[in-house]
Order: C-alpha cells, then sequence, then structure tokens
C-alpha cells in the first residue's frame, strides 16, 4: 500500500492509471477509522481497479466552536486497517497543500444544505463540497463511496455531481452500527462510559418509530414524537435535541401531516458535549 501526501503527485498517479485503462474508486475520509469506513473500502475493493483512501480533517468544514482541534486521529492505526482491507494508496494531504495561501474558491449546494444539519452548521456543507470537488480533481475516481450515516452529506454530494456533471458515480453505503445500535462515529470516542451506554436509546428510538411505521401510522408529528418520548425515557444524562425530523428521501424535504412518500427519519442529539446523528429510512 501506497501513502502520498503530495498533491500533484497523486493528481499524477490517478490520470496515468486512467489513461491506462484502470477503474478508480475514492472514500474520502477524516481519519480515526471504524468498521463503517472499512465497509465503504471493502465495497470499492470489489468495484475498482485502484481503491485511494484520503484521510483528510477537513477544517472548513468545522464551525468556529467545534471540534476540530479535538477531533480523534491515529494514522499509524489508520494505515494499518487500510491495509488490512486491501486499499492500494491513502492520500493524506496537509491543510497548507489543499488550501495554499490565496486559497479563494467553493462549492455551494445552495438549497437541500439548509435545513437539518445545514441549520445548525451554516458552513459545513460548503466545507464539505469543496474539499470533495478538490479530492475528486485530485485522485479522478470512477465511483465514490460514502455513507448512508451522514444521509444529508450524502444527498448533497449527489445533488453537487449531478448539478456539475462530475463523471463520477456516487455509491451510497448502509450505515453500520455498533452492537447495542449505536451508528459508528469517529466522535463515539468522546463519549464517557455512561453516555456511550445511553447513546444506544438513539437507535432504539428511531427503530420505534420504524415499528410505529410498519404497524400502520403515517403521521409524521407522531413518528417524531415517539423518538423524543423515548429519548427521555432511557437518556437520564443531560441531552438536547437538534433536530428530529421526518423528510422526503430524495430531496429531503421536511415532511408536515401525513406520509406519502418515501421517507427518511433524521436525528441530530448532543449529549455529553458531542454531537451525534442518525437516521433510518421507513
Ligand atoms: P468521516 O470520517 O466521519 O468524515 O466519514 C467518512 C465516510 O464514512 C463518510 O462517507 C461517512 O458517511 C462514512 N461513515 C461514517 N460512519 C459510518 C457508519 N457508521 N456506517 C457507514 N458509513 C459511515
Amino acid at each position: 500500500m501506497q501513502k502520498i501526501e503530495n498533491c500533484q503527485e497523486i493528481q499524477a498517479l490517478a490520470l496515468a492509471q486512467r489513461r491506462a485503462g484502470k477503474s478508480i474508486a475514492l472514500v474520502p475520509t477524516m481519519g480515526f477509522l471504524h468498521d463503517g469506513h472499512l465497509e465503504l473500502m471493502r465495497q470499492a475493493r470489489k468495484l475498482a481497479d485502484l481503491v485511494i483512501v484520503s484521510i483528510f480533517v477537513n477544517p472548513i468544514q468545522f464551525g468556529p466552536n467545534e471540534d476540530l482541534d479535538r477531533y480523534p486521529r491515529d494514522l499509524e492505526g489508520d494505515l494499518k486497517k487500510c491495509e488490512a482491507v486491501g486499499v492500494d494508496l491513502v492520500f493524506t494531504p496537509t491543510p497548507q497543500s489543499l488550501y495554499p495561501d490565496f486559497f479563494q474558491t467553493a462549492v455551494t449546494v445552495t438549497e437541500i444544505t439548509k435545513g437539518l444539519c445545514g441549520a445548525g452548521r451554516p458552513s459545513h456543507f460548503q466545507g464539505v463540497t469543496t474539499v470533495v470537488s478538490k479530492l475528486f480533481n485530485l485522485t479522478l475516481p470512477d465511483t465514490a463511496f460514502f455513507g448512508e450515516k451522514d444521509f444529508q452529506q450524502l444527498a448533497v454530494i449527489r445533488r453537487m455531481v449531478t448539478d456539475l456533471n462530475f463523471p463520477i458515480k456516487i455509491i451510497g453505503v448502509p450505515i453500520v452500527r455498533e452492537k447495542d445500535g449505536l451508528a459508528m462515529s469517529s466522535r463515539n470516542a468522546y463519549l464517557p462510559g455512561k453516555e456511550r451506554q445511553e447513546a444506544a436509546a438513539i437507535f432504539a428510538a428511531l427503530s420505534q418509530a420504524g415499528s410505529l411505521y410498519r404497524e400502520g401510522c403515517r403521521e409524521s408529528e407522531k413518528l417524531c414524537q415517539i423518538v423524543l418520548e423515548q429519548l427521555e425515557e432511557k437518556i437520564k444524562s443531560p441531552f438536547r435535541v437538534e433536530y428530529i425530523k421526518l423528510c422526503e428521501t430524495l430531496n429531503l424535504t421536511e415532511i408536515n401531516g401525513l406520509v406519502k412518500q418515501p421517507a427518511v427519519l433524521l436525528i441530530a442529539v448532543h449529549l455529553a458535549g458531542t454531537r451525534l446523528i442518525d437516521n433510518l429510512q421507513l
């Protein structure tokens, strides 16, 4: 497995591979890899000749009071994990190499970035779409893999790729969960023992709404309400709900009233100073 830090070097390598007729898959990550990330890599491995994983904690997608400085990192461990699942190349750029002096360009998806996570993190998605565009141009992938855990992010990337005609197929990968149902996330490492146990209530609450839906309930308010009730019942530590929303799967428009189309229930909760997100497609 190769490791490259330099932007020119990886772009030259990617170009040579494409000219030689090889297919490239990209898995963008911020590192501190867990089995959710590795699942993206395993899927990529099945599909492409060359699997590239990027590891980059992207400063421009963090807000001023967010966890950029304390975001967990373990490059050595990450490299071992990548190698074990058959990744060919890990790209580890520095912030200075991706955002040199005088950098002043941004990619913005205007509408589906406004609600949900975008409401509480106003510059977040612009940071994501800008860095992902750069990673696409540097690694020239045929396919790129993103997790459904970040459901809005996946929708934003799909929108961007369609709107800007990137010749790249975006593949969404289902959420990988811990045994107790908590969606795997690098940020779970922030949770102290008690809160970590209580965090399992998030998926349990979504699942309760899923059961209610399967029993025939189609009222969005009731489906969201049961999630809140379940959290209040099961989480004893202080927590704050940022949002619980039922949205159309395709464009993430909020559903008020009756659910008539494919829908997804999305949640963001703050627990022990940690922002946790999850979702369930109904
Ligand atoms: P991150 O390192 O958090 O930026 O995540 C990198 C990629 O891994 C994103 O496409 C995430 O959606 C995906 N991902 C993170 N956690 C999971 C998970 N539990 N299951 C599936 N994909 C995930």
